[in-house]
């Protein structure tokens, strides 16, 4: 590890990176749920695109009114959703059986509700209800003028866009490709849940869990490795050379450190890996890695996260996280301003992460034995972020937070 960099330069490094990797991809309608928009969504007529019935029903003239409660209106012809209007005109003195979302006859100008018309034969009407123009008809157009800019560039495509795009026939719309990420554990203490039985030196691996869902709970399609790599150099360098050639983003946990086994950053230089950072002065977190790896002409991003289960999820929360998001395209989130609800003393000159939880506004650390302790995370919504530098957090300061679970 060389010298290590504050949080906010390997925060800098990270969101230019974020640029460079987004992707504008022309995306089939049906895989483009939460992605956001590369180009404005336009009306490709107006809406509703002819006059809607919007109840079943007649269609009359308003100045034909008042026959409806003497003798009565004719049935000219029914018109039914789906059909196009017959080329005859609606003859005065008629009215037309319709039902909802059928075409309204150009003539007509109300819709009576069937509920209200007084059947006297199969093909005469009478009403005694006195229907106002315009009544139960959407117009066309009424709802969008053809050619209205519907959503810009920056939309996030939720269920309530897509349908939007559905209606205006966008078969295929211009998005930002999310990153394919890839999560793996690296160790020789490391087994994978399924074997039995566990030796004492064992441990089972949870990080890649811990890790890949937590991205996963954010929206982000993350493939997770169930097997650990083995703590040797000529392994791990041919793993990631492999894996950069199919991911945008590789995350690993363990082996960042200066030990004898820590062999991440000798197998990023032997397959011509840059290293971007190595070191920031945090806790936990503090041999976070960053580099770039390049295979066959392509990029990959590559996190190496420390092994001890708290540093790893709090660096994929505060550096994997808004990398994504950002070269996904989406906003950052912005974190929460929240009160200690205890003083809290830090004397290292670190950036200082603790799991906490808000109760009512107040935000309370979880005691976290040591950043192995991964079920001291269980109860926390989120993280406290207290600056370097400063050593006390006086009850009721604010600091900001930032929880696990996206905000809605
Ligand atoms: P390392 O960063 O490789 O020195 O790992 C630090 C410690 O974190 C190890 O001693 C393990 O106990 C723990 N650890 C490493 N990887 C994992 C993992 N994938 N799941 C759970 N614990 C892990
Ligand atoms: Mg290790």
């Amino acid at each position: 590890m060389e010298k290590l960099i504050s949080t906010a330069e390997a925060h800098r490094i990270l969101t230019q990176k974020a640029f460079e990797y987004r992707r504008v991809v022309r995306q089939s309608f049906q895989g483009a749920l939460g992605l956001v928009l590369a180009e404005a969504i336009v009306a490709d007529r107006a809406y509703p695109p002819y006059r809607r019935a919007t109840m079943d029903g007649i269609a009359l003239r308003s100045s034909d009114c008042a026959l409806l409660s003497s003798k009565g209106l004719p049935i000219a012809w029914t018109q039914m959703a789906g059909k196009p209007l017959p080329p005859s005109m609606l003859p005065e003195g008629a009215c037309v059986r319709l039902y909802t979302g059928a075409v309204v006859p150009a003539e007509a100008d109300v819709v009576l509700r069937q509920e209200d018309c007084i059947e006297v034969s199969t093909d005469v009407v009478r009403s005694s209800a006195v229907p106002t123009k315009g009544q139960n008809i959407h117009e066309l157009g009424s709802d969008l003028q053809e050619a209205t800019l519907y959503a810009d560039m920056g939309y996030v495509l939720s269920s309530k866009e897509l349908a939007a795009l559905a209606s205006f026939g966008y078969a295929e719309v211009l998005a930002y490709q999310k990153p394919r990420v890839v999560v793996l554990s690296l160790g020789d203490e490391l087994v994978s849940i399924a074997q039995k039985p566990i030796l004492p030196h064992q441990i089972r691996l949870s990080n890649a869990y811990a890790v890949g869902w937590l991205l996963q709970e954010w929206g982000f399609e993350v493939q997770i490795q169930e097997n650990a790599l083995s703590d040797d150099l000529n392994t791990i360098s041919k793993t990631f050379e492999h894996l950069s050639g199919i991911y945008d983003v590789v995350v690993t946990t363990g082996g960042v450190s200066v030990g004898a086994a820590d062999f991440v950053k000798n197998a990023l230089k032997r397959i011509g890996a840059s290293i971007l950072l190595h070191g920031v002065a945090q806790k936990p977190g503090k041999p976070l890695l960053v580099a770039e790896m390049r295979a066959s002409g392509r990029q990959s991003l590559f996190f190496g996260l420390p092994g001890n289960p708290v540093s790893a999820y709090c660096c994929a929360l505060r550096y994997v996280l808004p990398f994504l998001r950002l070269a996904s395209a989406y906003k950052i989130q912005e974190p929460q301003r929240v009160e200690l609800a205890q003083q809290i003393v830090f004397n290292p000159a670190l950036t200082y992460f603790l799991p906490a939880r808000l109760v009512e506004g107040l935000a309370w650390p979880m005691a976290t034995n040591t950043s192995g302790d991964l079920f001291s995370l269980g109860r926390a919504e989120g993280l406290l972020e207290l600056p370097a530098l400063q050593t006390i957090f006086k009850k009721e300061a604010t600091c900001l937070f930032y929880p696990f679970k996206e905000q809605g």
